[in-house]
């Protein structure tokens, strides 16, 4: 049976983009090895490497002066790196999610921390907007998606210090104005590679400014200098990421992935709209997430939740149980998830909903 696949990370990867990290895990780049066995030092590899930031600086327009990184540790241990390298005194943030607050507790060990504003009390169904940065702080900390919770920033906001953004969940789902940011890091995960790598794009002379001792690998410095290769990067999903890369340069770039990711979103938004059984958790309409749409059934019909996971699975469905913080279901609609899979979601809600 055909899967759809709308799980929430790690996710969906192009076909295209996984029949070319197959065949490459069996000959890479002619080189009659696997890309599992090949040095990260040959330069088959260091071609794939240079041409994954190329690609990663080109699809998203960044100036003159960042660099493009491929770390480990994931995003979470970009909520430490962070701080380490950037936080002298005190650190603003947006406390909008689990993983928002994550960040907030690992900069907590390194200097002052100012929560802005939290949705927290609200179960974070809504992303806040009303607060004022201070001007006294070292950076401003948001997280652009909620992937837990179905909400987003689908703008960069003007603010008057250094500006850093998760950005694990919705990068590459619209032009993004990097020159705003002085950093932006992301688990490759999501909309990218396998799990196993981490994208940071850092604007160099933010770095240098705090007193701290920094542990060699974690200071953006060493990596910057060696090119992710100051000790072995993750091979295989860098291999993938330029796949994917590739794939979303091919198909127009990140306007077009703009595009599609509305329409898939506004179809199956419309039809949680629309139906008597199923409602959105988040409640303002602009806070909705294109990428994570966070949906449950009303109370009359709560009790057939467990029925529709099943409805759902036995038609292909995968991934759309929601996070156990917030229940009911979720459906992660990533780049390489097809609009075919959210029409066959809505086709199975409707007919769900005309059996009951
Ligand atoms: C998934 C996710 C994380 C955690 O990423 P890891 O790579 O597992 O550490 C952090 N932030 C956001 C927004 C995420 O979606």
């Amino acid at each position: 049976m055909k899967k759809h696949n709308f799980s929430a990370g790690p996710s969906i990867l192009a076909p295209e983009v996984i029949k070319n990290t197959a065949d490459a895990i069996i000959n890479f780049a002619d080189t009659g090895l696997s890309v599992l066995e090949v040095s990260h030092r040959s330069k088959e590899f260091q071609a794939v490497i240079d041409e994954a930031s190329l690609l990663v600086k080109q699809l998203l327009d960044v100036p003159e002066g960042y660099s493009v990184l491929w770390l480990g540790g994931g995003a979470s241990m970009q909520f430490a790196m962070v701080p380490m390298n950037l936080l002298r005194t005190k650190a603003a943030y947006l406390d909008t999610g689990t993983w928002a607050a994550n960040a907030i507790k690992e900069a907590r060990l390194f200097g002052d921390v100012e929560v802005l504003a939290s949705s927290k009390e609200a179960n974070y169904t809504y992303y806040p907007h009303d607060y004022v940065v201070p001007a006294d702080v070292d950076y401003f900390h948001i997280t652009t998606n909620n992937t837990i919770y179905g909400t987003e920033l689908r703008k960069d906001p003007d603010v008057p210090v250094r500006l850093v953004a998760d950005m694990s969940s919705d990068i590459f789902t619209r032009p993004v104005d990097v020159k705003k940011y002085d950093l932006i890091y992301g688990g490759a995960q999501k909309n990218i590679a396998p799990a196993g790598v981490t994208f940071v794009i850092v604007r160099d002379e933010a770095l240098g400014h705090v007193d701290r001792a920094i542990p060699t690998m974690l200071d953006y410095r060493t990596h910057i200098k060696k090119g992710s290769m100051f000790n072995t990067p993750p091979v295989l999903p860098i291999y993938t990421a330029l796949q994917t890369l590739r794939y979303y340069r091919d198909l127009g770039g990140v306007e077009e992935l703009e595009r599609r990711d509305n329409a898939k979103a506004a179809l199956l938004y419309n039809a949680i709209d629309e139906s008597k059984m199923f409602e959105g958790t988040v409640v303002n309409p602009e806070d909705r997430s294109i990428m994570n749409v966070c949906f449950v059934m009303t109370p009359e019909y709560k009790e057939l939740e467990k029925d529709f996971i099943d409805f759902a699975t036995a038609r292909g469905l995968v991934g759309i149980k929601g996070h156990r913080s917030v229940g009911g279901f979720r459906a992660s609609l990533y780049n390489a998830l097809p609009i075919e899979s959210v029409q066959v979601l809505v086709d199975t809600m409707r007919e769900f909903e005309k059996k009951h």
